[in-house]
């Protein structure tokens, strides 16, 4: 089985083609919406006043494992461990187990 464990696993994981198509699909069967903000009833753009390209644009996200990648190499490709967050959700996401001393640590993580 694959391990992602060091920067460079994980690099090489978040940069293959087989990731790539798969977050776009995540991003796409969440409705490239933040599920995250969704859940907490949070409505960040207003959608009458945007087109859909230009609400995309507006919110970075990023496609989260919910079980992380690290300890569940298993699951890095299951779509029922993956969904769409927002990159504010996503640092608290992380953050939560870190405390506030590193708020980037995750910045170049799984946006690639
Ligand atoms: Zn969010
Ligand atoms: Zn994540």
């Amino acid at each position: 089985m694959k391990e992602y464990k060091t920067k460079e696993q994980k690099r090489k994981f978040y940069d293959s083609g087989e990731w790539k198509q798969l977050r776009s699909k995540i991003k796409k069967r969440d409705n490239y919406e933040c599920q995250e903000c969704k859940r907490n009833g949070f409505v960040r753009i207003d959608t009458n006043e945007y087109s859909e390209s230009a609400r995309r644009k507006k919110i970075q996200l990023v496609v989260h494992h919910i079980k992380e990648l690290e300890h569940h190499p298993e699951l890095a490709l299951d779509e029922d461990n993956l969904e769409t967050v927002c990159v504010d959700c996503h640092n608290k996401e992380h953050g939560r187990d870190f405390g506030k001393k590193q708020p980037n640590k995750w910045q170049h993580d799984e946006k690639w």
